[in-house]
Order: structure tokens, then C-alpha cells, then sequence
């Protein structure tokens, strides 16, 4: 399906406007000139790893720029890196004197080896090692760091969590879609696409989520991105609300489809789109056609700077 067309109460702007805002974004990067190396000296006090304990970390969605200080300060202390699928290879590099052993899963497996996950994060602290549990995004945003965090205190290993930016939020951002803006939405509903068996999550009251959320973000949805859609249409979501779904995002693979609850399922068969991918429903979509900083970057002029309707409103008013 074509992208979102401007329509008469959403007029595009007029191009030499949008192209003095290209032309900047083109400027050639340079060098940052940031000092790297006194990143070895930061003016804080960073938190010591002791050995025996474990960091569970966040990793961000991907672009190792989105790491945290911290997630760095524990990168370069740390003697061991357990690490999921999701976390970006080059991240690692962070990380030259430890071991990294992968811990990764997909697609909602049962739970048994998240149990030998943990037992394995157990040992090795116990072994006196310092233990960095590196996740994708936020360690306790669907990715089973709050379990993997009582099995450690449980076992009376010492955690410390580091926070990482969420795919749900962070990888919109990257594509032109702020989760929250005062035009669309008081509130915004993270949700998974799988439960603990994998199945979809028809369990959820996606009635309740409709009434309640201007602004619904999925995660793991692209599996079963057709009972989800069902759900939301039975639920009385239209078939014309605007959805993104935002592969790789952050990364330079980063894709994104723009279509609408309706023809959600038919133009995902049609792509060619792998996860990882988040889901997005509602009006914040449309902001992507003013706000798509990448596309801007690549000399792509603003699709509408006003794709809301919110200045034209208030120019007549
Ligand atoms: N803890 C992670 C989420 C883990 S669940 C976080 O806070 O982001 C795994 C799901 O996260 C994926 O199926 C996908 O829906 C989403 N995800 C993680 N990284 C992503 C990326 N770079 N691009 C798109 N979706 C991503």
C-alpha cells in the first residue's frame, strides 16, 4: 500500500520550506570532536562491579549509541557478558576483556531454558565472576528480567539493574513517531504479542485497550499480527487507523511499513518483513510523515509538515 497521502485538511507544505530543512540535514557528519578517552576518567563516582555479583543491563534496541553511561561502565568492568539475541554484536566490542556467552532465545520457547539462563547466571557468580546480564532494550520490559532478577535474589546472588532504552519507545522514535503527543494520546499501552506458551495474547482485554489507549505498541506482534488486528477491529478500532510496524529499528536495516488496521495482515504477507518488529496503532503513525528524520537526512523533503491538521485548524480559527 502506498504511504499515508496527505489529504486536503492535511496540506503539504509548500517545498522550498522543507528543503532549507533537508539541505541542513545533509551537511556532511564530521567528526564530533567528543573527548572518547575521558570517558576512562569520568568526574562521577561510578559504581564498582564487585565480583560475584550481577548487572542486569540493558543494551537499548540496537544502535550502540543508545547504550546508557552505566551500561558502559559495567561493559568495561565486567568478566563475563551473558547476552541475548537481540543485543547488537558491536556492543560487545565494548566489552574486549570479557567472555561473551549467548543466552539467546526466540519466539516465546518454553520456559525451561530460561531456568538453565538463570541457573547458568547463579554458577557464575558464585564462581566469584562479574556477572553482566546484557538484554536488548529494558531489562524488565518483556524481556524476563524481573524473573531472571528473583531467581538471583532467590539464590542470594547481589543484582544491581541498569535500565535500557525500549524498543516500544526508543526504535519509534528512530522511525518519525513520538509514543505520546498532546493532539493524540494521555496514555499509551505497551503490550505483547506472544504469552508464556507463545500463543497469541487473546487472553488480554483488548476491548479495554482499544477505549483505553489512543496509542497501543506491540511487541513480539508480528506472529500473530492477524488475531491482534481482529481483535482491535472487533474491539471497534477503525479499519482505517493509521499502524506502523518498524523492523531492525535503530540499526541500519531499520525498515517501516505504513498501512492501516485493515490491510495490516495482507500488507505484511505482501513484504518482505522479519522481526524483530514493533507493532504501532493510532494516530502517532501520522506523525511520521512530518517527523521522519532519517528519510530527512537522506535529502527526503518532510512528506507534510502538518499531518495532524492541528496548524491548518488553528490558522482559520
Ligand atoms: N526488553 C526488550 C524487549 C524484548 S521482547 C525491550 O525493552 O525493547 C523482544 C521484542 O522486542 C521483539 O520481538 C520486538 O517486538 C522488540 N524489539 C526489540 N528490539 C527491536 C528492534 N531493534 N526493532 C524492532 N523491534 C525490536
Amino acid at each position: 500500500m502506498p504511504p499515508l497521502a496527505a489529504s486536503p485538511s492535511h496540506p503539504v507544505f509548500p517545498l522550498p520550506r522543507a528543503r532549507a530543512i533537508t539541505d541542513r540535514m545533509k551537511e556532511p557528519l564530521r567528526d564530533s570532536g567528543f573527548d572518547w578517552p575521558a570517558l576512562e576518567k569520568p568526574a562521577f563516582d561510578w559504581p564498582v562491579f564487585p565480583p560475584g555479583w550481577v548487572w542486569l543491563t540493558g543494551a537499548g534496541p540496537g544502535d550502540p549509541g543508545l547504550l546508557t553511561l552505566h551500561a558502559l561502565n559495567a561493559l568495561r568492568q565486567a568478566d563475563v557478558v551473558v547476552y541475548d539475541a537481540l543485543v547488537e554484536p558491536a556492543i560487545l566490542t565494548l566489552a574486549p576483556q570479557a567472555t561473551p556467552i549467548y543466552a539467546g532465545k526466540r519466539g516465546g520457547k518454553p520456559s525451561a531454558k530460561q531456568r538453565d539462563i538463570s541457573l547458568r547466571l547463579i554458577d557464575l557468580a558464585r564462581a566469584g565472576k562479574r556477572v553482566l546480564r546484557l538484554k536488548g532494550g529494558d531489562p524488565f520490559v518483556f524481556g524476563r528480567g524481573g524473573e531472571e532478577a528473583q531467581a538471583l535474589v532467590a539464590a542470594g546472588i547481589p543484582i544491581r539493574v541498569i535500565p535500557g532504552i525500549t524498543a516500544g519507545i526508543g526504535g519509534l522514535a528512530y522511525a518519525g513517531i513520538p509514543v505520546t503527543h498532546r493532539d493524540i494520546n494521555q496514555s499509551v499501552t505497551f503490550v505483547t504479542g506472544h504469552d508464556q506458551t507463545g500463543a497469541a495474547t487473546l487472553s488480554l482485554d483488548w476491548h479495554a485497550i482499544s477505549r483505553a489507549s489512543e496509542v497501543i505498541v506491540i511487541y513480539m506482534g508480528m506472529k500473530h499480527a492477524r488475531p491482534i488486528a481482529d481483535a482491535l477491529l472487533a474491539a471497534g478500532r477503525p479499519a482505517a487507523e493509521p499502524v506502523a510496524v518498524v523492523t531492525t529499528a535503530t540499526l541500519p536495516g531499520q525498515t517501516v511499513l505504513e498501512t492501516t488496521l485493515g490491510a495490516l495482515v495482507a500488507d505484511l504477507a505482501a513484504s518482505t518483513l522479519t522481526p524483530p518488529a514493533i507493532i504501532v496503532v493510532g494516530r502517532a503513525v501520522l506523525l511520521r510523515q512530518a517527523l521522519d528524520w532519517q528519510a530527512m537526512a537522506a535529502g527526503q523533503p518532510p512528506r507534510d509538515t502538518d499531518p495532524l491538521g492541528t496548524h491548518a485548524k488553528a490558522a482559520s480559527a
